[in-house]
């Protein structure tokens, strides 16, 4: 006999796994025993005899019945054969047929009694069969993801050998008190439910505390790593509050009481002896960068270094421009300066050694401030603004040269709560959920091609009467040269058809300085028109602006059209957005119809996720979700929630894990530690 230990065991210990289909199993990513276990079906299918009358049309079905004619067999094609008799079921006679699987054809005699499973068709009154089952005891078979190099058959029979072997070595590894609360089954009931249900209900009931389980346990590493990354980096910068509110009160308007909020919540963290890392999320111009300026400014009065690191040029640029304007017109003397690939040689030098020396307190840059040689005197904080469009990579390498400074990133890509709670697990998050005052909502419109001669000529109108417009044109993702050359007709057009208006045009291709001068004349008023590709996509500030006009609006993604829209609407007069297009797909009409009927991002990326459809890999990976074999972090997102909560609630429990009620979580968790790193 084989000596049982634990589920970390490999399942080379299972009898019927040689080398062939321990790497077949090793493919599907089973390694160990508990591997195995936890390798659940997909689906179920219903093997419980029917009977026709009450079966529906299509439906998968078993029927028992005798054979009542003598079956028909014959080949056609090359390599296709067709089986068919007559079968009575109680009163109703119907015809099954088995479509190239010749050898059933011995299995077939007059008056047999035989189940069949397969495909009924109700006004034929026919069977198309697939299998014929030996008995119906087993009633509810489950489908497997499999790979070619292993049968569903097969891998049925190793788990039902691996169950039977190790059924009483599974523990319970969700602590008791947790699982009384979520009404969670014992695991070894979990497993046999999952496996071998006897009901729908069985298996849908094991199902939820499996999900529960697989969410626990990554919201628990989870939350260990942030308890322990909290109190291992913990440093505490002694914030003037005072201090802060004084320079809030210099600032050319009065701050939201969810810009404030966020705010106290950011300097509480920043002052407590913990690391920060904390996700500032809010809508597209709801003021997020004067909350960074604000606590920042506290940081460096408080005698430490701040960063600022933006995904593109004209953004670093835009920041470094407005907040040392915030802090000059605060009469502060605070040394600000920007870091990015155009910078010369020679000032880069300079400001490199300035900033080791401590001579400088912030320093807004690009990707440039992550290279080797960008070293730090005394680094309190780094703000990431638009977080997402950073790798994880970037954003360690910035906290690791900058010896972990508290970390504050921002986000105005709002994911709906339900995904944040999984893509965020690992940040507090602070949320601003309102825009500052007397802003007034932003008319979106859409329109068709056709209309676009009327829509310029309106758009001249407006910008006549002191109105700042864009013209996006379409994104061609295959081709940057089109996507200029799409960009400079649309110049040359506008340019031709009004002659009297200031037009210019801004694409990937034009020299930093040059794109600088553009920014800096439209928004002084010296260009009234703006023709641009998506490069005004992020955060471009030119609150002057109130009209944008997306041409091809269609080609656009949901959250990617919100984020162009939110170029206007930055002052207190009428702002409009038009979207030019003639979607040629459903999905397309759609989403620009959900734009028509919202201003609000969080209900865009809401409807974005329903439009998608959950079973959209991509679009949850894009919002940092990792994979679930079990659960679907949106259709289960209260189980997820719940998981959430009871992993903080553990993990923030004083010795937790010496407590008796978490010891098989705890070992559950050792063994598997290695593992996680491993997949890192
Ligand atoms: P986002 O959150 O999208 O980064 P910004 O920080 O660029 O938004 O702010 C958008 C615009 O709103 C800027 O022009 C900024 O000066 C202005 N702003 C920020 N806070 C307020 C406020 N409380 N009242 C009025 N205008 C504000
Ligand atoms: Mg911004």
């Amino acid at each position: 006999m084989i000596n049982v230990v634990t589920l970390i065991d490999s399942i080379e210990n299972i009898p019927g796994i040689g080398e062939k289909r321990l790497s077949a199993l090793n493919d599907l990513g089973i390694f160990n025993i508990e591997d195995l276990l936890t390798y659940y079906p997909r689906r179920y299918e219903d093997m419980s005899v029917q009977i026709p009358s009450t079966s529906i049309d299509g439906q998968k079905v078993a029927f028992r019945g005798n054979v009542v004619s003598i079956p028909s067999f014959r080949f056609f094609g090359a390599h296709k054969s067709i089986l068919t008799f007559k079968m009575k079921i109680n009163l109703d006679v119907i015809s099954v047929t088995f479509f190239n699987q010749p050898w059933l054809k011995n299995q077939i005699e007059t008056n047999k009694e035989l189940i069949i499973f397969g495909v009924y068709n109700k006004n034929k009154q026919e069977l198309n069969g697939q299998k014929i089952l030996n008995d119906a005891a087993n009633t509810l078979q489950g489908y497997y993801p499999v790979s070619k190099d292993i049968q569903q058959k097969t891998l049925i029979q190793i788990i039902q050998n691996a169950y039977a072997l190790y059924k009483n070595d599974i523990v319970n590894i969700i602590p008791e008190n947790i699982a009384k609360t979520f009404n969670i089954l014992p695991r070894q009931k979990i497993i046999e439910n999952l496996h071998f249900p006897k009901t729908m209900l069985d298996s849908s009931n094991a199902r939820k505390s499996a999900t529960f389980e697989e969410f626990f346990l990554f919201q628990i590493r989870l939350q260990i790593l942030k308890y322990s990354d909290k109190t291992n980096f913990g440093r505490s910068i002694s914030i003037n509050t005072k201090i802060v509110n004084d320079f809030i009160k210099t600032l050319p308007y009065k701050l939201t009481s969810a810009q404030q909020k966020v705010i106290n919540e950011i300097i509480t963290d920043v002052k407590a002896p913990i690391h920060m890392n904390r996700l500032l999320q809010g809508d597209v111009g709801s003021g997020k960068t004067v909350v960074a300026a604000s606590v920042i400014f506290g940081v460096i009065e408080a005698g430490y270094q701040a960063a600022v690191m933006a995904p593109t040029e004209i953004l670093a640029r835009q920041h470094a421009y407005n907040i040392s304007k915030l802090y000059a017109d605060a009469g502060q003397n605070i040394r600000v300066e920007l870091l990015t690939s155009s910078v010369k040689k020679s000032i880069r030098n300079q400001i490199l050694e300035d900033l080791v020396n401590g001579k400088i307190d912030l320093l807004i840059g690009t990707h440039s401030l992550i290279q080797k040689d960008v070293l730090w005197y005394k680094l309190g904080i780094a703000v990431i603004d638009e977080q997402h469009r950073f790798g994880v990579k970037q954003r360690a390498i910035l906290r690791e040269q900058g010896e972990n400074p508290d970390i504050l990133s921002m986000t105005a890509t709002p994911i709906p709560r339900t995904l944040a709670i999984t893509a965020y697990g690992e940040m507090d998050v602070s949320t601003i959920n309102e825009l500052p005052s007397g802003r007034k909502k932003i008319k979106t419109y859409r329109a068709s091609f056709n209309e676009l001669e009327q829509i310029y000529s309106w758009v001249h109108q407006l910008i006549l009467q002191g109105n700042k417009a864009y013209v996006v044109t379409p994104l061609i993702e295959e081709s940057d040269s089109l996507d200029i050359q799409n960009a400079e007709m649309a110049f040359e057009e506008i340019k031709n058809s009004f002659p009297d208006i200031k037009i210019g045009l801004l694409h990937g291709k034009v020299p930093s300085e040059e794109k600088n001068k553009i920014l800096t004349d439209f928004k002084n008023g010296k260009i009234d028109l703006l023709v641009s590709t998506t490069v005004v996509e992020v955060g471009v500030d030119n609150p002057n602006a109130t009209i944008i006009i997306i041409l091809d609006a269609d080609r656009f993604g949901l959250s990617q059209l919100h984020q162009l829209r939110g170029r206007v609407g930055r002052n207190d007069k009428q702002s409009y957005t038009v979207l030019v297009a003639d979607p040629k797909t459903e999905y397309g009409v759609q989403r620009l119809n959900a734009l028509v009927a919202s201003t609000d991002g969080f209900e865009l990326a809401q409807k974005d996720l329903e439009l998608r459809g959950p079973g959209d890999v991509i679009g949850i990976k894009q919002s940092g979700v990792p994979d679930f074999a079990v659960g679907n972090p949106i259709k289960d997102a209260q189980i997820m929630e719940d998981a959430q909560q009871s992993a903080i609630e553990l993990v923030n429990t004083k010795n937790w894990e010496d407590n008796k009620i978490n010891k098989e979580l705890v070992k559950y968790l050792s063994e598997t530690m290695q593992r996680y790193k491993d997949f890192d």
